[in-house]
């Protein structure tokens, strides 16, 4: 299939590693040029300068946090008017409730539902003149099934998704959709660091763990990078027009929900 992307222009957040970096390589395969961002220069670059030897299309890394002005500014001053945008950021870390401080709650937030926020600001209303735009949001398998020690990142999540079902309801009339992507556990450095506190408590290899925790999931396996890159280059294309405000769960069939 066709997507009916190439040529368009794609600001991918937080995309040096894991599933940013998934979705922006699924969309270079589309022929999409991207801005990738990041806040460490050297893994930036090395995604940047793969992708545009393995794609041959147009790549621009922007090292900076994409949770601050600034991050931002460097970002949209790269591409003031992009037809794609993924947005993305570390998740918040786990704990218990008590323990979090109003700081705490503000650096998530800014984080996982402002920073989005922010950025859907400053990019929708040329998308909607252009008549064309996909935003994508990255969040978690936690906004539909909280999980208790990640309350920082089911809050804040959360509060990104009640805002985009609103508005993504009015940007469709433009054909600017807006959706967010649910991951479960996928094979990713986050998940990674997720497991390693159990590997220490219990003084057991990580691999030990992990393989067990992947044998819990209904696909007997963790996720793969690039089956959710895959979801979103679908989301971002030209084909997927009639879908928004959608929250699309890819963590195979851990939520146990008839829908
Ligand atoms: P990852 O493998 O750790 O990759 C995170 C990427 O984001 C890196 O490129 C990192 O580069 C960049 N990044 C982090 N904070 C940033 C910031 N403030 N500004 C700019 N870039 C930033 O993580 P992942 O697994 O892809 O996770 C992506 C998102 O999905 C996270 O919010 C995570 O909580 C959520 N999620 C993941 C899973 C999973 O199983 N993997 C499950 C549920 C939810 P730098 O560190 O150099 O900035």
């Amino acid at each position: 299939m066709d997507f009916g992307i190439k040529g368009r222009r794609a600001i991918i957040c937080a995309s040096s590693k894991g599933l940013g970096r998934a979705c922006a390589i699924a969309l270079a395969e589309e022929g999409v040029d991207l801005v990738l961002t990041a806040r460490t220069e050297g893994p930036l670059k090395d995604t940047a300068e793969f992708i545009t030897n393995k794609y041959g299309v147009d790549v621009k890394a922007i090292a900076g946090d994409i949770t601050t002005v600034e991050g931002r500014k460097a970002v949209l001053e790269e591409c003031a008017s992009p037809d794609i945008l993924v947005n993305n950021a570390g998740g918040p870390p786990p704990g218990d409730f008590h323990d979090w401080t109003i700081d705490d709650w503000m650096k998530a937030i800014n984080a996982n539902m402002l920073t989005a926020i922010e950025l859907i600001r400053q990019t929708v209303d040329g998308m909607q003149d252009r008549k064309f735009g996909r935003i994508v949001n990255i969040t978690s398998a936690a906004v539909k099934a909280p999980i208790d020690i990640l309350g920082l990142s089911n809050g804040a999540r959360a509060g990104l998704t009640g805002f985009c079902a609103g508005i993504s309801r009015k940007t469709v009339a433009h054909n600017v959709t807006i959706n967010g992507l649910l991951p479960g556990p996928f094979e990713t450095d986050r998940l990674l660091s997720t497991m390693a506190p159990a590997a220490k408590a219990t003084g057991r290899p990580i691999e030990e763990i992990m393989a067990e925790r992947a044998k819990l999931n209904p696909a007997g396996r963790f996720g793969q990078p690039e089956e959710f890159g895959a979801a979103c280059a679908f989301l971002c294309s030209d084909k997927a027009g009639f879908i928004t405000g959608q929250n699309i769960l890819l963590d195979g069939g851990a939520f146990p929900g008839t829908m």
